[in-house]
């Protein structure tokens, strides 16, 4: 498909749409893992990107649904989730080689060394050679999909009981793999132009399984621990988890009634002209992104590979 010329044809029928990449973690050249994208895989993406693409920034491209104007031709705005030391030691070094904007979406709980990430427990109990079946590669998602539906309290408890099953302790500390950025690593990044700081909530929670009230909490506190670590506004917001279920209509408006600009969510998509910029769909890259694939999905095919699947199922219905 590549040669005969469909990435091209694909990437110029859907220039006028936004592509909001959605990353994760990062680790050294030569080091693979099923999330983290190795600097050797960032390097040539990045390449690909200054090649094909106009990188923009997150805000920017809010600020234009929001004000009504339309997107440039084929931009492309970065986003990174979660706060993780790995963005600031191999993503942040590429990103000023390549002079090329993000947007890192932090969990502010997290940067400020009161807890780690609930998922990240989850993950680390499952790399213990004493993990439950439940916990296996091909269960994962399924007891993620469990645990995303519990109130905050009961999945700790969970998470506690599978630990304890398992005679391990949780670190309190979160082990190097999964550790957070400092506020001054934060700061550094935000200090070279090239990194805005979002919010992606204070504990990470999953919004549909918590009350309005603890959701405003979410919103708010984040945003004002975050703007006081960094000494800027933070304009930007990030769904835990993303999908739809994950979150209610009405928490998009307590994100807009919070103060946020915009907010992105972990759907695929493209984002068009007119769209609602709180609800704004991404594309994921992982660790297992080929350039193939990572090519594929940048340059639309996947975008119309999805659309046409879509209408057949309603054609054959
Ligand atoms: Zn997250």
């Amino acid at each position: 498909m590549r040669s005969c010329g469909v990435f091209t044809l694909t990437r110029v029928a859907s220039a006028n749409m936004t592509r909001i990449l959605m990353y994760h973690n990062f680790s050294m050249a030569g080091e693979t893992g099923p999330d983290a994208v190795s600097t050797a895989d960032l390097r040539r993406q990045l390449a690909y990107l200054r090649r094909h693409f106009n990188v923009v920034s997150l805000p920017g491209v809010i600020e234009r649904l929001n004000t009504g104007k339309p997107q440039d031709r084929l931009t492309v705005a970065l986003t990174i989730d979660d706060g993780r030391r790995n963005c600031f030691e191999f993503l942040f070094p590429l990103l000023k080689e390549f002079e090329i904007p993000a947007t890192f979406f932090v969990v502010s709980s997290f940067i400020r060394g009161d807890d780690w990430i609930w998922t990240d427990k989850v993950l680390w109990l499952s790399e213990q050679p004493s993990r439950p079946r439940e916990l296996s590669s091909d269960r994962i998602e399924a007891s993620f999909a469990n645990l995303n539906r519990l109130r905050p309290e009961t999945r700790t408890a969970s998470i506690n009981a599978i630990a304890a099953q398992m005679a391990v302790s949780i670190p309190v500390q979160a082990p190097p793999k999964y550790a957070p950025c400092s506020w001054s690593e934060l700061r550094e990044m935000a200090d070279s132009g090239l990194m805005e700081i979002g919010s992606h909530t204070v504990t990470h929670p999953i919004l549909a399984s918590i009350t309005e009230q603890e959701s405003w909490n979410e919103l708010t506190l984040s945003r004002a621990q975050i703007e006081e670590g960094l000494g800027r506004p933070v304009v930007s917001f990030c769904f835990p988890n993303g999908k739809h279920g994950d979150y209610r209509q009405s928490q998009l408006r307590q994100v807009r009634d919070a103060g946020y600009a915009g907010a992105v969510v972990a759907e695929f998509g493209m984002v068009a002209n007119g769209q609602d910029p709180y609800e704004l769909p991404r594309i994921g890259v992982s660790g297992q992104s080929d350039v193939l694939s990572f090519s594929k999905s940048l340059d639309g095919v996947e975008y119309y590979q999805a659309r046409l699947q879509k209408s057949c199922r309603l054609q054959t219905r």
